[in-house]
């Protein structure tokens, strides 16, 4: 256990939360904030040891954003586990936990969004209508609550971490945001909340999606530059596996997410893969390692 200044703290009022962040900030102290939607797993511990060791002020957010799901998506049946979370975020040295209810965060009448233009256009922004709006608004939101002096993200999600540094810059939120390697399973699936969605077979036909980017990056690797041989190369493994369904696969510039022809610059390899009802996502950035 990592020993922390303060006492560990669970908040679930914005007002409550917020005056604390001003009375930190009062004080001198540095703020990390590590915004998750719970069910924590060892993905998001590896934020929290990065936000302890960066900051005087460690807060985890706990908030399942209703805003970020379609109509036809997971969010009554996203998985939860708060009790749990907040045990495993205190012993990773968080030092204070928001988990606002929904009436809180959007309350009756609610009705302002933030939206980042060029970023949230492709990949998981055409797949799901509407999704980095309820993304860039409750992170917004948990800002303004928060008053991080830096906030850390994963790049498993990395159009969402590519939009927040963006919107960050754009809106002048003077908060420095990091990005955080994907952390996988010993056979390389990537980690997420959702994996408990998975059956037997389809958590062994999941690994079709790793399978996918080591092949792609294997090409690259020996020298192959042509974007369809390379998105050839990663699409192979997820056709040839029965439960799987392709959602997106797709090489776009790693800063801009334009798409690339040709990877002469850091390109990221970007996967959406419906495995059963399961949709799982992954990526690779080609060409700085
Ligand atoms: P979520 O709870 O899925 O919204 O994720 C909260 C944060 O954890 C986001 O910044 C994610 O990118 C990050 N995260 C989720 N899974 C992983 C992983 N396997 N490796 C690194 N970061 C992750």
């Amino acid at each position: 256990m990592i020993a922390s200044r303060l006492p560990f703290e669970v908040i679930r009022q914005p007002s409550t939360m917020r005056a604390w962040a001003e009375n930190l900030r009062r004080d001198g102290l540095r703020i990390c904030v590590v915004p998750t939607m719970g069910y924590l797993h060892p993905g998001h511990l590896s934020l929290l040891r990065a936000g302890r060791a960066r900051a005087d002020v460690l807060i985890a957010t706990i908030f399942v954003n209703p805003t970020q799901f379609g109509p036809n998506e997971d969010l009554a049946v996203y998985p939860r586990d708060e009790e749990g979370d907040i045990e495993k975020a205190r012993e990773c040295g968080v030092d204070l936990i928001f988990c606002p209810d929904v009436e809180a965060m959007y309350p009756q009448g609610y009705q302002s969004y933030v939206t980042v233009e060029e970023l949230s256009r492709p990949l998981c922004g055409s797949a799901r209508p509407g999704h980095f709006r309820g993304v860039a608004t409750i992170v917004t939101k948990l800002f303004h609550i928060t008053q991080p002096h830096i906030a850390i993200f994963g790049r498993k999600d990395y159009q969402q971490f590519a939009m927040i540094r963006q919107m960050s810059r754009d809106l002048d939120f003077g908060i420095e945001i990091v990005g955080m390697p994907i952390v996988r399973e010993a056979d390389g699936l990537a980690m997420s909340s959702r994996n408990a969605y998975l059956s037997a077979p389809e958590r062994s036909a999941a690994l079709c999606l790793y399978r996918g980017l080591k092949a792609a990056q294997a090409r690259f690797h020996s020298g192959e530059r042509d974007s369809l041989a390379l998105l050839d190369a990663a699409r192979q493994p997820i056709e040839d596996t029965e439960l799987a369904r392709i959602d997106y696969v797709d090489l776009r510039d790693a800063t801009t997410l334009e798409l690339v022809t040709s990877v002469s610059r850091p390109a990221v390899l970007a996967m959406a893969v419906f495995v059963g009802k399961t949709r799982l996502i992954d990526n690779a950035v080609l060409g700085i390692d």
